[in-house]
């Protein structure tokens, strides 16, 4: 399961103890465990465990700052969301990006992901403490999210990247595959060999072609072929245009 130790989730100022314990409880479901909140209004709080469910551990860790610039200061890399664009332009990401940009971070390196408030968001000079700004793209009558959904979009985004490219790296094709995967100058001279000897036994009429070659290409173009699996079909070929040669 993925861990992301060096990422912190930072909530700023929120208001409702029942954000923080669900916003627990949607990082504990995509396997981050650093909570920071600065100014909670509200906390420890009953309300929090009872919304955290089985992610209590995160509240109890949690750390509590008066700034954002003393939550964040260990950070390499700081990404705000904002529910919407603000006056002064910076650099966006969506949450795609944000997940390569978290992933792409030395594990040694601390990451901060900033969440506003519930009724104001992050004001302009903790959004200007970020590298990047991240917006969940919404209906754009209603852009903004409760806080902990926005949470849980995020971590499931870095989450799932994380995913795949673990499947990736365990089981790409060709790293359990015996043999190398053909070359496609190599694929081309087997179609070009097929289709001589689909002419030479008559099956194919260059003159109205038809679209054979290019189903040829397509259904050969579903798998991957491979070297051996190439110079078994090269060697019938040769031997179906030695036995028509008699
Ligand atoms: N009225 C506020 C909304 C705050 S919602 C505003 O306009 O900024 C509380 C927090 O949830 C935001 O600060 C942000 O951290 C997060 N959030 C809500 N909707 C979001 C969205 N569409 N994209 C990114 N973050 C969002």
């Amino acid at each position: 399961m993925p861990e992301f130790n060096n990422v912190k989730i930072v909530l700023v100022n929120t208001s409702h103890p029942g954000n923080i314990g669900a916003s627990a409880r949607a990082m504990a479901n995509m396997g981050f465990t650093n909570l920071v909140l600065v100014q909670p209004k509200d906390f420890p709080s009953g309300v929090a465990v009872g919304r955290a469910a089985s992610a209590v551990d995160i509240l109890g860790s949690a750390q509590v700052f008066d700034s954002l610039e003393e939550a964040i200061s260990d950070c390499t890399l700081v990404i705000c969301t904002s529910a919407r664009s603000r006056k002064i332009p910076w650099p966006m990401v969506t949450p795609e990006q944000t997940a390569v940009k978290i992933l792409e971070e030395k594990s040694s390196h601390k990451v901060a992901l900033v969440f506003g408030r519930e009724d104001a968001g992050l004001n302009n000079s903790e959004l200007q403490l970020g590298h990047f700004h991240v917006q969940i793209p919404t209906d754009k009558n209603f852009s903004s999210l409760n806080l902990a959904a926005s949470v849980l979009v995020i971590c499931y985004e870095v989450y799932k990247r994380k995913l795949s490219s673990q499947s990736k790296e365990s089981s790409s094709e060709e790293d359990y595959w015996d043999q190398d995967f053909a070359r496609s100058d190599e694929v081309e001279h087997f179609y070009k060999h097929l289709e001589r000897v689909m002419v030479a036994i008559k099956f194919h009429d260059p003159d109205n072609p038809r679209q054979l070659m290019q189903r040829v290409r397509r259904l050969f173009g579903r798998i991957r072929i491979d070297v051996m699996e190439m110079n078994i079909l090269r060697g019938i070929l040769s031997n179906i245009e030695k036995s028509i040669k008699g």
